[in-house]
């Protein structure tokens, strides 16, 4: 009996298992699809200058509408497109499209503000990366310093040399460049300060439990004193109560993101959903602030 049980355990593990794989080739597969197919889309997050406003500038973040898989984030899809190498053509639409829908922000008057662009660790392996970023900016007809791109210390310590080189290009380009997701990685201290950045995120590990007393508040003041001495601009990402506000605000952080102040929306409510979620009163203050 218990052999027959373990046999059928085994075959059903072996069943879900080949229904996980096929899943994720599929997945893969469509994927290739996606761009050619318009399934791809950017939803955009705001950052503003602490504490509340005004907006300077809008992260891209990939979204992908399947007709397959339905709506999903980029922990669904991502892993996949860096292990197969896709992530190259769908990281240089991303840098078009959101350059394209900079020019269109701009056109209608908020040119102060920059456009953010995350990139993978598999782009900076690609010196022609350079290139495309360039031609974008030129098409678009964009100044570079209304692009960001956002990398991760362990995206940058990927073959670091290869990284450093394409960075240094980057940065020639005049677009700046932020470090995402900072005291996550495991770069040396000498790594970051050979890396051209203009900007530096705080992860949102160390925002979550801020404000509550705990050890993350001298961590924080330690990681804001350590990009200002790199001459950096300070962003808290994921900042989400009242209280996390002020104290980074105190603290000497520059710049806020956060479900409190703005949710990734797409690029045609942007403008009207930070009001809505702000209530009538905020709304107005910071309408003021976005409408040129
Ligand atoms: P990230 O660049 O660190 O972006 C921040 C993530 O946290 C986003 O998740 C955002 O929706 C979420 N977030 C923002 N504010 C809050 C908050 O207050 N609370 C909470 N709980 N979450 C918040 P998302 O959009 O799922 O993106 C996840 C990651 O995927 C990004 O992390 C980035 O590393 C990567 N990614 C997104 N778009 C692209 C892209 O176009 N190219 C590449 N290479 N990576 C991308
Ligand atoms: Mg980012
Ligand atoms: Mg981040
Ligand atoms: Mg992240």
């Amino acid at each position: 009996h218990a052999k027959q049980q373990g046999r059928n355990g085994y075959r059903f593990f072996e069943h879900a298992m080949n229904a996980d794989v096929q899943l994720q080739m599929q997945l893969q597969q469509d994927l290739r699809q996606a761009i050619d197919n318009n399934e791809l889309v950017l939803h955009y997050q705001p950052k503003f200058k602490a504490p509340n406003g005004p907006m300077i500038g809008l992260e891209a973040l990939i979204r992908w509408q399947s007709p397959e898989h339905g709506f999903m984030t980029p922990d669904r899809f991502l892993p996949q497109a860096e292990s197969s190498g896709l992530i190259v053509p769908i990281g240089n639409w991303v840098i078009n499209e959101a350059c394209r829908q900079m020019k269109v922000w701009s056109d209608q008057g908020h040119n102060d503000c920059s456009v953010a662009v995350n990139l993978s660790a598999v782009q900076l392996q690609h010196i022609s990366l350079v290139e495309v970023v360039d031609t974008a900016l030129e098409v678009h007809e964009l100044t570079p310093t209304q692009l960001v791109l956002e990398i991760t210390e362990s995206t940058a310590m990927h073959d670091a040399e290869t990284s450093l080189k394409v960075l240094n290009n980057l940065s020639a380009l005049g677009v700046s460049i932020s470090i995402d997701d900072f005291g996550t990685g495991y770069s040396s201290l000498l790594y970051l300060k050979q890396l051209p950045a203009n900007e530096l995120k705080i992860d949102r590990g160390f925002i979550t439990e801020l404000a509550q007393g705990n050890d993350d508040e001298a961590i924080v003041q330690a990681i804001i004193a350590l990009g200002k001495t790199l001459g950096m601009r300070i962003v808290a990402e994921g900042v989400e109560t009242s209280e996390q506000q002020s104290l980074l605000t105190q603290l000497g952080c520059d710049t806020l993101q956060g479900y409190l102040l703005g949710k990734p929306v797409p690029a045609e409510v942007l403008f009207t959903s930070v009001k809505a979620e702000l209530g009538e009163e905020l709304a107005a203050e910071k309408a003021v602030a976005l409408t040129p």
